[in-house]
């Protein structure tokens, strides 16, 4: 069904930089981070909020120095569009965990083939070595948690087998409860992993 009120907007807030590309856009998934930030259950929300950070379009306009993009072409944003590039973070690639980042989470203006929900899931997957073939997820050697309300992770805890692992996507606003006694019991390992580094996208 069609929305009768039409809508429009532009990545870029700002001038466009010349190493900036500058897009109409046309399409934006919401995830449940989108939710959090609404009803601004992680106390990091300000308002106005416009939901939605992965956001696709047309390039256009493109900066002077910009040469992998031109105008027409169709672009992607994901979570992140910035970060300092200087910190060790930067140097290995993992912007995403870089203090000084920016996040298009209620924030202003890059293009990534895997956005949000996509890296999410790779990026533990990789880490953790929970991507060779033959592995089994959600069975044996590992947990990719993706809820994001609260909820009791022992019983998760207990579904690898022993080594296995749980990482945590999703992003509770509450505490979760974690008795170490079933992480004793097979050298489990709890994890946490947010999105990924450009590279890796
Ligand atoms: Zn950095
Ligand atoms: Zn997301």
């Amino acid at each position: 069904m069609e929305h009768p009120n039409k809508a429009f907007g532009y990545a870029a807030r700002r001038e466009t930089d010349e190493k900036d590309v500058a897009f109409k856009v046309l399409y934006c998934e919401i995830c449940h981070s989108d939710l959090h930030m609404v009803k601004n259950e992680w106390g990091v929300s300000t308002y106005p909020l416009v939901p939605g950070h992965d956001i696709a379009g047309i390039v256009t306009e493109v900066g002077s120095k910009v040469d992998k993009f031109k105008i027409g072409d169709r672009v992607g944003v994901g979570c992140l569009v910035d970060s300092c590039r200087t910190c060790q973070n930067c140097e290995e690639s993992l912007e995403n965990y870089c203090p000084r980042s920016t996040l298009t989470y209620g924030a202003k203006h890059a293009a990534e083939p895997l956005l949000c929900a996509g890296i999410t899931v790779y990026s533990p997957l990789r880490y953790f070595g929970l991507h060779k073939p033959g592995l089994q997820y959600f069975t044996l050697d590992g947990i990719i948690d993706t809820v994001s309300a609260n909820h009791r992770i022992v019983p998760l805890i207990g579904v690898p087998k022993s080594h296995g692992k749980l990482v945590m996507v999703g992003a509770p606003n509450k505490p979760l409860e974690l008795p170490v006694f079933p992480l004793l019991q097979g050298r489990k390992l709890v994890a946490g992993c947010a999105i990924g580094g450009l590279k890796e996208t």
